[in-house]
């Protein structure tokens, strides 16, 4: 199923609080329609808070989200225009690679599903791989099939945590093409990053949460302009 609708994110306010502690304290951000925004910050800082917020596994105490015209965020149609990538990696351990995927095509309404997996696999290079049950992939194999998951319904918006994490050099180069190839105009994609050097030729902006806050938000062109900011780079080589 396609949802025609704008895909620009926009976050007023946002409010989190674990054990009264705000860690989204009055969070507010723009992501453009078609842009690719890194979000950095410290450990702690809340990135993972905030992905899982936009893709609706937790609740914000306060605050609005909405994507386009369309204010209505838990909106299930919504919802299926998504792709996520987070730390849990959400898979049936008994059931293989090809059957998770069915299980979320099924999920996802998709008509063309057979088609849809064959080609996500092949684009995450796990073809090879796809009958075995998933308890006998690796960290890095499941990564891999995590990225699957979140692109099999081809979603006008990608959140990614760390989607780096567990992959060897081979397959982080692998994920670096992916990425460019996965920028495309109606599509927004969040990207939660430690160590974002790699990804400032392809990406568009950079974000930097801090105290519970959006502190710097700026087109990559401008980044030489911030010192403060390139530092911080800086020092995450
Ligand atoms: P990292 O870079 O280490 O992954 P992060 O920026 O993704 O960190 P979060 O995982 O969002 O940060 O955590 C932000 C804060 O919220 C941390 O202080 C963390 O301890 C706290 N926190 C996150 N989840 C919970 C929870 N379920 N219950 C209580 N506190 C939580």
């Amino acid at each position: 199923m396609t949802i025609s609708c704008s895909s620009q994110i926009t976050i007023q306010g946002l409010i989190k609080r674990y054990h009264f502690r705000p860690v989204l304290d009055q969070l507010s951000l723009t992501l453009d329609d078609s842009s690719f925004c890194l979000l950095i910050g410290a450990n702690g800082a809340g990135k993972t808070t905030l992905l899982r917020i936009l893709a609706g596994l937790a609740r914000a105490d306060e605050g609005e989200i909405s994507i386009g015209a369309n204010h209505n965020f838990s909106d299930h149609l919504l919802r299926l225009n998504l792709g996520y990538v987070g730390h849990e990696p959400m898979f049936y351990n008994d059931l293989t690679a090809v059957e998770n995927l069915r299980h979320y095509a099924h999920l996802y309404l998709l008509t063309d599903a057979e088609e849809k997996i064959n080609q996500t696999l092949h684009l995450t290079g796990l073809s090879q791989y796809q009958g075995q049950p998933l308890r006998t992939f690796s960290r890095g194999m499941q990564q891999r099939l995590s990225l699957a998951r979140a692109l099999i319904h081809n979603p006008s918006i990608l959140l990614l945590d760390e989607p780096y994490t567990s992959l060897d050099p081979l397959a982080a180069k692998f994920l670096d093409n992916q990425l460019h190839g996965l920028q495309k105009p109606g599509r927004t994609i969040l990207l939660a990053a430690h160590r974002p050097q790699r990804l400032l030729p392809i990406a568009t902006h950079i974000a930097w949460l801090k105290a519970g806050k959006i502190c710097q938000h700026l087109p990559i062109e401008q980044l030489a302009e911030c010192p403060e900011l390139n530092h911080y780079l800086q020092e995450r080589v």
